[in-house]
């Protein structure tokens, strides 16, 4: 099973939420950090804003995270595999000078639109 599926619907209709509010992104961008290569679902190049959409049960959100029936142990590893790197994606990226932002799947799209907004707001476009 893969651990990260592309464009999920949620993502695709935030990203044409944001379109239709004029925004301008690039998805799954490859940035290159010192430690690692990270790739968000929506990066903001010109306003250094990063933006990752979490499937519930593979990032252990609080709400939906994963309680399987089978081969527990192994899930349970796996997805703290994930949260644990989740974490260190974002203190590499905000050690460069990212702005990181986290989206549940659950997040509805105008929610998330708002947090993504405020976001690009607080961080002004650098002209390069
Ligand atoms: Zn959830």
């Amino acid at each position: 099973m893969a651990n990260r599926s592309t464009d999920t619907r949620h993502e695709i209709a935030l990203r044409s939420a944001l379109h239709r509010k004029g925004y301008r992104f690039r998805k799954h961008t490859v940035i290159t950090l010192s430690e690692c290569r990270v790739r968000p679902d929506i990066v903001f190049p010109g306003h250094r804003v990063a933006v990752f959409v979490d499937g519930c049960y593979w990032h252990g959100c609080p709400q939906h995270g994963g309680r399987p029936t089978s081969n527990r142990d192994y899930w349970r590893w796996k997805i703290a595999h994930n949260v644990e790197r989740d974490a260190r994606v974002n203190h590499n990226l905000t050690v460069a000078g990212w702005h990181v932002i986290r989206i549940w799947e659950h997040t509805p799209t105008s929610d998330a639109v708002i947090q993504i907004t405020a976001a690009l707001s607080g961080h002004s476009r650098i002209t390069a």
